[in-house]
């Protein structure tokens, strides 16, 4: 069974109950995973507390040195991070080492923390007079992360988090547990001090008491939009800070004018990676005029060359949904999808993989002529299906993309710079790409989507990371200055 991490070790805990993790592409259950009780998730609070007195005053070279030396170990054992990621998730290999390097990014952004918490210092803000700013850590965070980036996400999180002198719980998804003791372990390995870092398997009752726990200061969650909305509300009303990166429909918006090859390679790479299991998934393309009769064809013959098969298989252009009922749930939006009118140009149900016939595989499907009160464009699948809608202008393009309640990424593909810029202007969404189909920032930048795709008022990671983990403190600071003796009752003036 797989264990905690608190404290710098395994920790078995006292499971109630227990979840099963698979090998999607076989069907077999592999492990399984004991979820933590309200004693586990309280060792782990205590650990990190009693780590934050410490950790907290501990210098930031230090930190920095510790940063380095993980972010060494992680790029030497990133293949097998990616592997363990293939193994429960499902993905392809590349794309789980896609997946590492990105946070790896992240950890290579925190190690520049001496210079990134350097804050301000004005002399003579009066006579005499001097002002600073700093910023000091929280203590006690959380982070509650999704199935489908099972080491990004929570490097999105904690190590933005610890280089900013917290300390921190995880609690990863129960489904694909493992990658999260592997960066736990390795940063005990960088010389991390037991505690500052501890990670709590489970599920509602392991989240709803991280939420409530008088202790932790702030929750980090990323995951779907139901469950973000209930972590917001929950936290905040228990004093925490939060940020809550929730679910997606993701848009992209093809003009007649668009290089057509290059938007049928974006469409497919970014409907079908990761089998659509990605918060920045392309879900729905909205082709502008003729943009249609130009880009389907080409779709389809891409749809056509692309193999499903195992993660680990290097043939493989796309692997299998995570869990059977993951699967059935996608395949049930395609049944949906066909009785509510929307035509199926490809379908992906009933996909045969030799010698993996067990596995959870669906494969790349596609939907024309889908409309705004359709099942299938109105809620996230979370799977392979890629729907299109036509439009007849680029402006109705604009106004159907907006009137979507999510708001996470959307993309235009054009060759006029006109419209293109019109379209970062006007669109309602937190990241645009312009002919790139996933516009996820570098780590020196920062994530976070708009409407009912974030709650809260920070984006992850990146210069906002920084600004979510610490607050702000001011100093005024006067010395022995003679001229400003005296009871005074009149508010200061400056001279
Ligand atoms: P999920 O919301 O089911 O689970 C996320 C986390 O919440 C997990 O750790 C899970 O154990 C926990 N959880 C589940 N049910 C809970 C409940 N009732 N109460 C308390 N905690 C609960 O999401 P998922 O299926 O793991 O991941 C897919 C979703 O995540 C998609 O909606 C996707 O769009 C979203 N996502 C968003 C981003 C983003 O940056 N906006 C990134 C990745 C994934």
């Amino acid at each position: 069974m797989i264990a905690h991490w608190i404290d710098g070790r395994p920790y078995e805990g006292h499971p109630t109950s227990v979840g099963n993790v698979y090998d999607p592409s076989t069907g077999q259950v592999v492990d399984t995973v004991g979820f933590a009780t309200v004693d586990d998730v309280d060792a782990a609070v205590r650990s990190a507390s009693t780590a934050f007195a410490e950790w907290r005053d501990t210098s930031l070279t230090a930190r920095s040195r510790i940063l380095f030396a993980y972010r060494e170990l992680l790029s030497r054992h990133a293949d097998d991070l990616a592997r363990a990621v293939s193994k429960q998730h499902g993905k392809t290999f590349p794309d789980a080492q896609g997946e590492v390097a990105r946070g790896l990014e992240v950890v290579e952004f925190a190690c520049g923390i001496p210079h990134l918490l350097k804050g301000d210092f004005s002399q003579n803000v009066s006579r005499g007079v001097d002002t600073l700013t700093v910023r000091q850590p929280l203590g006690v965070v959380a982070g509650i992360t999704p199935f489908n980036f099972p080491a990004m996400v929570p490097m999105w999180m904690y190590p933005m988090a610890i280089a900013t002198g917290n300390t921190f719980v995880l609690k990863p998804s129960e489904k694909d547990p493992s990658a999260s003791l592997m960066l736990a372990e390795l940063f005990v390995e960088a010389g991390l001090p037991s505690g500052v870092f501890n990670v709590i398997h489970g599920d509602k009752v392991a989240v709803d008491r991280l939420l409530t726990h008088s202790d932790v200061t702030a929750v980090s969650f990323v995951g779907s939009t139901p469950i973000a909305r209930h972590v917001h509300q929950t936290a905040t009303a228990s004093g925490k800070r939060v940020q809550a990166l929730a679910g997606a429909k993701n848009h992209m918006v093809v003009l007649p004018d668009a290089d057509m090859d290059l938007a049928a390679d974006a469409a497919v790479s970014a409907g079908f990676g990761s089998a659509g299991e990605r918060c920045m998934a392309i879900s729905v393309l909205v082709l502008v005029g003729d943009a249609a009769d130009m880009l389907l064809p080409r779709i389809e013959d891409r749809i056509d060359r692309l193999k499903v098969g195992p993660g680990l298989d290097p043939e493989s252009d796309m692997g299998p949904l995570v869990t059977p009922e993951h699967r059935d749930r996608v395949v049930g939006y395609i049944d949906r999808g066909i009785e509510e009118g929307a035509t199926l140009v490809a379908d992906g149900r009933g996909v045969q993989v030799p010698g993996h016939e067990s596995g959870f595989f669906v494969g790349p499907t596609l939907f024309d002529h889908v409309t705004r009160d359709m099942t299938i464009y109105r809620d996230e699948i979370f799977g392979p299906v890629l729907s299109v809608v036509r439009v007849p202008t680029f402006e109705e393009a604009i106004r159907f993309v907006n009137d979507n309640p999510w708001g996470n990424g959307t993309a235009v593909f054009t060759n006029d710079g006109g419209a293109a810029r019109a379209f970062q202007s006007e669109i309602q969404v937190g990241m645009v790409g312009v002919n790139v189909p996933i516009p996820v920032p570098l780590s020196f930048y920062s994530f976070g989507g708009w409407k009912d795709s974030l709650f809260g008022d920070h984006a992850i990671y990146g210069p906002e990371g920084i600004h979510f983990y610490t607050r702000q403190k001011v100093v005024i600071a006067r010395w022995s200055d003679p001229t400003h003796r005296g009871v005074d009752l009149g508010f200061p003036q400056n001279r």
